[in-house]
């Protein structure tokens, strides 16, 4: 009896990764999914790349692992050797942590190769050709990654060569347009697949430039501090302490679910208004005046002439009521936005 050849495949939950999978399960191969999650991936309550991915694995009928990444992936955020993209995504350098990992796994548990939904051309920076081979030698997998969408763009895989997989059965797809992976996902009867437009947030101007000022102050952060970027509006105190400010009631909760011992947190007194977060070593009381300013300018009582904010030192019994003017906090939003 001819031993079961197994595969390791890194599903995000998107439609590439999840025609690739299929198109290799056709041949009768055994797909063990891998799903890595970093803080940084742009996810919501209501649909994030673990769900997709468990929702692709069912509909698949293959084991799926989910892969949380932290220390090892933020060591790369802060020193990519192959430099950034357009915002502070080090692609090339997080495709070679992952593909490392996917190898290990692959060792690991007696799989023969990888497969990717990587589509040549697609993205700038990671799935160039000169890239692709720079992760491939980097990450030791050089030969073990199969690309079922782009495979027949490539040299021939070892599992190509050795026909473990049969490469005629594969695409030659590149470039950026997804019409020819929305064809085939009607021909495959992959009918229901999330929006391409998620992604990570590393990628986003406005977020990397948040990134860059918390790492200046805080070099090691949290996955709190972390989570805490993603989340309202972000001011600079003057202590190098951060003020957080929700936008709306789910971020507001968000703000109160992640603070913790040693933060304050800021409310309008009467009025409705933002959850406010005030989070650094040295915070003082210039930095509970400006938060309690923006919390005040924040808040439907915004055309008062000045109004209470209550500040709460979360962990300590201590509460404090500023009263302040929220017109003070017009040029502060502009001054010390961050
Ligand atoms: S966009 Fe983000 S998750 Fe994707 S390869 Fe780049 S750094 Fe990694």
């Amino acid at each position: 009896m001819t031993e079961q050849m197994k595969a390791i495949a890194l599903l995000s939950g998107g439609l590439d990764s999840r025609l690739a999978v299929k198109l290799v399960q056709q041949q009768g191969i055994e797909v063990t999914a891998l799903n890595f999650v970093t803080p940084f991936c742009n996810c919501t309550a209501k649909s994030s790349c673990k769900m997709e991915a468990r929702k692709a694995s069912e509909e698949f009928g293959i084991a799926l692992r989910v892969v949380p990444l932290f220390e090892e992936f933020m060591e790369v955020v802060k020193r990519p050797k192959h430099g950034y993209g357009s915002g502070m995504n080090p692609c090339l350098d997080c495709r070679i942590l992952m593909f490392k990992m996917a190898g290990e796994y692959m060792r690991a548990n007696g799989a023969s190769f990888i497969v990717t939904g990587e589509v040549l051309g697609e993205r700038p920076m990671s799935q160039r050709l000169d890239a692709i081979r720079i992760i491939e030698r980097a990450s030791g997998m050089a030969g073990l990654i199969v690309r079922p969408l782009s495979a027949r763009l490539f040299e021939p895989s070892i599992p190509e060569q050795k026909g473990w997989v049969d490469r005629t059965a594969f695409l030659s797809i590149s470039g950026r347009s997804r019409k020819p992976q929305i064809k085939l996902a009607e021909e495959l009867d992959i009918g229901d697949y999330p929006c391409p437009a998620g992604g990570c947030l590393l990628t986003d101007k406005v977020f990397a430039a948040r990134l860059r000022g918390l790492l200046k102050d805080h070099p090691d952060p949290t996955k709190n501090d972390i989570l805490l970027c993603k989340v309202g509006r972000h001011f600079a105190g003057s202590s190098g302490s951060r003020i957080v400010v929700g936008r709306n009631e789910a971020e507001n909760l968000r703000v109160e679910q992640l603070c913790g011992p040693g933060d304050w947190l800021l409310t309008a007194v009467d009025w409705v208004g933002p959850t406010v977060l005030v989070r650094g070593e040295r915070v003082n009381d210039a930095d509970l005046e400006t938060a309690a300013q923006l919390t005040a300018g924040y808040s439907k009582g915004r055309e008062e002439p000045r109004l209470d904010v209550s500040c709460k030192l979360v962990g300590a019994d201590t509460e404090t009521i500023k009263n302040v003017s929220p017109h003070e906090s017009l040029a502060l939003k502009e001054a010390i936005s961050g």
